[in-house]
């Protein structure tokens, strides 16, 4: 399928690309990795008049340290994450996570911005990101401004950035001590989207919950934090039982849309199963 024509543009900085989408306005939409926007421009979902491609933009590729937070250039690829030797001993949440996402072409070209910005519930990243307490640095004509991921996400395809905005940077508080991690994801088969998927990150106390947040992949019209789930489990040590509150809790929040991944109930019952799973695995790395 071919999609319909466009004008391409492919500006060296960011303030060229602002300045591109101020004056092409609406009828523009920026390229990343292509791999949800070309598809949604062939099946004719979406027919923007001009691209505005950022793969020449070196300003937002990579991945560094600045203090106690890891800061990832929202161009970075998949691969990037995955092969980053930094995000394996500071934050391996999310290589870890990166490894279940799609397949390795689209690992290959697809950006950690792209998945985050196109506010698709499907993908994985935004539920990562609000396990992560992840900061979205968004730079426009008004300049820059920062937003919390959880918060971020408004409705399917809707998030909080402006159409002339740019998502440039994501900032992660590198894991402290002794963190537990897990991203548990249900897919019908490698390289799907998942039919329902948990993020958790956690630290124990003497035996107790000290810290948790806990995220949910494709079980509603956006990502989701479970915060009820959380407080049901902060200074409560990890046992089956608070596990299967804390799931329940989570399950009570969803409201996923059936198709061909399952219907509501199974969705439902998935994005508990992997709550616990997650929850399991992430209180085997945090001693
Ligand atoms: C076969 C297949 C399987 C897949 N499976 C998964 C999966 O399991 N999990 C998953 O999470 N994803 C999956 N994806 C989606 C894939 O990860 C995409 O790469 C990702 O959703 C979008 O990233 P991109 O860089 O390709 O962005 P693009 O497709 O180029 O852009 C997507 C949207 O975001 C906007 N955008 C991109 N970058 C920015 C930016 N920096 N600032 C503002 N707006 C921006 C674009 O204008 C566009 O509207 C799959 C894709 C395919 C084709």
């Amino acid at each position: 399928m071919i999609p319909p024509g466009f004008d391409y543009h492919a500006p060296r900085s960011v303030a060229d690309a602002i300045q591109l989408l101020g004056q092409l306005g609406g009828d523009a939409k920026l390229l990343a990795g292509g791999h949800s926007l070309l598809p949604m421009m062939k099946l004719r979902f979406a027919q923007p008049a001009h691209l505005i491609d950022l793969n020449r933009i070196d300003a937002l590729r990579g991945i560094r340290e600045e203090g106690a937070t890891i800061v990832i250039g929202a161009m970075t690829v998949e691969n990037e994450l995955i092969a980053s030797t930094l995000l394996q001993t500071r934050l391996p949440l999310l290589p870890e996570a990166a490894k279940q996402i799609a397949d390795p072409q689209v690992r290959n070209r697809g950006t950690i911005g792209g998945d985050i910005a196109h506010g698709d519930p499907g993908n994985d990243h935004p539920a990562i990101a609000m396990a992560l307490d992840a900061t979205l640095v968004l730079e426009g004509p008004k300049g820059k401004r920062s937003v919390k991921a959880d918060g971020f996400f408004h409705g399917t395809y809707m998030t909080d950035m402006a159409e002339d905005e740019i998502l440039t940077e994501i900032r992660i508080p590198a894991f402290a001590p002794k963190t537990g991690y897990a991203y548990e994801k249900l897919k019908r088969k490698t390289g799907d989207w998942a039919t329902a998927a948990a993020a958790v990150v956690l630290r124990m106390d003497g035996g107790k919950v000290s810290y948790v947040r806990i995220a949910l992949t494709n079980v509603a019209p956006t990502a989701l934090r479970a915060t009820d789930a959380e407080a049901a489990l902060l200074g409560q040590p990890l046992t089956e039982a608070t596990i299967a509150i804390a799931a329940a809790k989570a399950m009570a929040i969803t409201d996923p849309a059936e198709d061909l991944r399952g219907d509501r109930d199974y969705k439902t019952a998935m994005a508990g199963q992997m709550v616990k799973r997650a929850l399991a695995k992430a209180a085997t790395r945090c001693p």
